[in-house]
C-alpha cells in the first residue's frame, strides 16, 4: 500500500514532496516528449498505436509506482501525441495552448472545484460571474445579459437552440416545453443555418426532438457567407408553406473558411420575421479582444444568444468554452429553478441554472491567468499577429502555381490543394486531383513531419491550414508547402503506378 498511502496531498512534508516530485516529473516529461522535437507527430498508424497497449495493461493489479507510470506515459502516449507546440502544425481549429493556461488547469485540477454548486467552489462561482460580466461588456451585450462556461462550442450551440425551442413554444404557443414536451407544431420548427455553418447545429436540433430535417441550409455568397436574400426568400417560403422558423443561427469565422456572417443585417432579419438569433462564434469571437478586429462582428451584440470557445483561436487547453444570452430571463427555458425566481436566495450564485451541465471544472481559470498575466491588450495583438500571417501566406499560395487557393479568409484558415503536373490519359481531371490530395494528406500523417486538414466543397477535395499559433512565420509555412510538394509528386507517382 506504499503508493496508495502516499496519494493524497496532506501537510506531511513527504506528502508535499511527493506531489512536487510527481509535478515535475510531468512537467519534464512534456518537454521531453512534446517540446524538444522537430516532428509534429511520430508518423504512427492506428495498428502500430493499438499495438503499443498489447503489453501495458491499463488497470493492472499491482501498480508500479508514479514514476514508473509517468515513464510509460512518455512512452505510450507522449511520444504518439499531436505536438500543437509546434508552429509548424497548421492543420485543425486546435490550438497550441499558452503557458498561463497550462498552469492553471494544472491548479483546476488540484483544487477541484466543482461549478454544481455554491459550497463546492464558491470562489471559482464568482470568478465566473465576473468573467462573464466582463465577456459580456466585450460582445456589446446590455447588463440583462447572462452565461456560463462550457465545455465548447457544442454545448453553447446547444444551449443557444434549447433556449430557442423553449422560448418559441412559449411565446408562440403558449406550451412549456420542459413540463409538457414538444407540441405536435413542432414538427414544423425550423431553424436556419448557412450551408458553411458548424454540424454541432444539426446536432443540437436532433437532441432537441426536432430532427436534423428542422434545419434548413441557407446558400452563402461568394465569401462563404450566409447570403441574406437568400435567408429572406427561404424564411418566406418556410412560412407560406406553414413553417415556424424558430431560430437564425449565424456563424462568426465558419470552420473551413473562417468567414463571417453580415451579423447585423441578419439580427435585422430575424427581428422582422421574429425568430432567436443565435451567433456561433467559437472561432470568431477570439477577434472581440483585439481593437484592430473587433468591428469584424459588428451586429454580434444583437444576437439573443451567442458560443464563444477559448480553446479555438484564444490559446487555452480543451476544454474552455462560454455561452451567452443577452436576457437572462430566457434562462427560464432551462428549466431549473432560474435565480431571478428565487430572490430569497440572491446572495449566493446558481451556476447550474445556468448551464446544462452539472459537474463542472473550474475552466474559467484559464482565461483569467491568460488575461490577468498577458493582457487583454496583447491578447489582440496575437490574434492580429495571426491575422496578418494569414494574408502573407494566402499570397505565398495564390502566387505559387503548384497550388490553387480558394479562399481568403478574414479569420486564419487557408482552403487550397496540390495541383497535380500531369493527369492520366483517361481520368478526368478533377477526380485526379481529389486522389492526390486525398493521399497528400495521408502521407503527412505517415511521415508525422506536419499535419495537414482536408475539406471538401462541391465535390473537390481541398487541403487546409488553420493557423492559431502567434509564433508561426511565413517560413515555417513554406517549409510545409515544400513539404505539401513533395507529397504531391510522391502521391502521383504512387497512384500512376497502380493505375
Ligand atoms: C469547433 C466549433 C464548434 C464545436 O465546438 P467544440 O468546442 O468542438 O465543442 C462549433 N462551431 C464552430 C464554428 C466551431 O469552430
Amino acid at each position: 500500500m506504499v503508493e496508495a498511502d502516499a496519494l493524497f496531498l496532506d501537510p506531511d512534508k513527504r506528502s508535499v514532496a511527493r506531489y512536487e516530485q510527481a509535478m515535475e516529473r510531468a512537467q519534464a516529461a512534456v518537454i521531453e516528449a512534446l517540446v524538444d522535437r522537430n516532428d509534429v507527430y511520430s508518423g504512427a498508424s492506428p495498428a502500430e498505436l493499438r499495438a503499443t497497449f498489447e503489453d501495458i495493461e491499463p488497470m493492472p493489479d499491482e501498480g508500479e509506482g508514479i514514476e514508473s507510470a509517468l515513464e510509460t506515459v512518455c512512452e505510450t502516449v507522449l511520444e504518439h501525441a499531436v505536438r500543437f507546440h509546434d508552429p509548424k502544425y497548421l492543420a485543425h481549429l486546435n490550438c497550441a495552448p499558452g503557458i498561463p493556461g497550462i498552469a492553471a488547469d494544472a491548479i483546476v485540477a488540484a483544487m477541484n472545484q466543482n461549478h454544481a454548486s455554491w459550497d463546492l467552489g464558491p470562489s471559482v462561482d464568482v470568478l465566473e460571474e465576473a468573467m462573464i460580466d466582463e465577456l459580456r461588456r466585450r460582445f456589446g451585450y446590455p447588463d440583462t445579459a447572462a452565461g456560463v462556461f462550457t465545455s465548447g462550442g457544442t454545448q453553447a450551440n446547444f444551449m443557444g437552440i434549447f433556449l430557442a425551442r423553449g422560448w418559441y413554444a412559449d411565446e408562440h404557443f403558449d406550451v412549456d416545453v420542459q413540463a409538457e414536451g414538444l407540441p405536435r407544431v413542432a414538427e414544423d420548427f425550423r431553424i436556419l443555418r448557412s450551408a458553411a455553418g458548424h454540424p454541432t447545429i444539426d446536432e443540437a436540433a436532433a437532441k432537441l426532438g426536432l430532427g436534423e430535417q428542422a434545419v434548413v441550409d441557407v446558400p452563402t455568397d461568394d465569401q462563404y457567407r450566409l447570403d441574406v436574400e437568400a435567408a429572406e426568400a427561404v424564411l418566406e417560403e418556410l412560412e407560406a408553406d406553414g413553417r415556424h422558423p424558430i431560430a437564425l443561427a449565424a456563424t462568426a469565422g465558419t470552420t473551413d473558411f473562417g468567414s463571417i456572417d453580415p451579423l447585423s443585417e441578419l439580427a435585422e432579419l430575424a427581428d422582422e420575421y421574429d425568430c432567436w438569433f443565435h451567433v456561433d462564434a467559437a472561432y470568431g469571437g477570439a477577434v472581440a479582444m483585439s481593437d484592430r478586429h473587433r468591428d469584424m462582428l459588428a451586429g454580434i451584440e444583437r444576437a439573443d444568444s451567442l458560443t464563444v470557445d477559448f480553446h479555438k483561436f484564444l490559446f487555452q487547453p480543451v476544454s474552455c468554452g462560454a455561452f451567452l444570452v443577452r436576457d437572462e430571463q430566457m434562462y427560464q427555458y432551462l428549466g431549473h429553478e432560474a435565480e431571478y425566481l428565487n430572490p430569497e436566495r440572491d446572495s449566493v450564485p446558481h451556476r447550474t441554472e445556468k448551464s446544462v451541465q452539472w459537474s463542472r471544472r473550474a475552466d474559467v481559470l484559464k482565461p483569467f491567468v491568460t488575461f490577468r498575466a498577458v493582457g487583454r491588450e496583447d491578447v489582440g495583438a496575437m490574434i492580429d499577429r495571426v491575422i496578418g500571417l494569414v494574408d502573407r501566406v494566402a499570397r505565398c499560395v495564390g502566387d505559387d502555381p503548384d497550388f490553387d487557393l480558394i479562399n481568403e479568409s478574414e479569420l486564419t484558415t487557408v482552403v487550397f490543394r496540390y495541383c497535380p503536373t500531369r493527369t492520366p490519359e483517361g481520368m478526368p481531371a478533377r477526380d485526379w486531383a481529389n486522389q492526390v490530395n486525398d493521399r497528400i494528406r495521408e502521407i503527412a500523417l505517415e511521415e508525422g513531419e506536419t499535419i495537414v486538414a482536408r475539406t471538401e466543397h462541391q465535390g473537390t477535395t481541398y487541403l487546409k491550414f488553420t493557423i492559431l499559433n502567434p509564433k508561426t512565420t511565413v517560413e515555417n509555412v513554406e517549409t510545409v508547402l515544400d513539404l505539401i510538394r513533395e507529397y504531391g509528386d510522391r502521391a502521383e507517382q504512387e497512384l500512376a503506378s497502380i493505375k
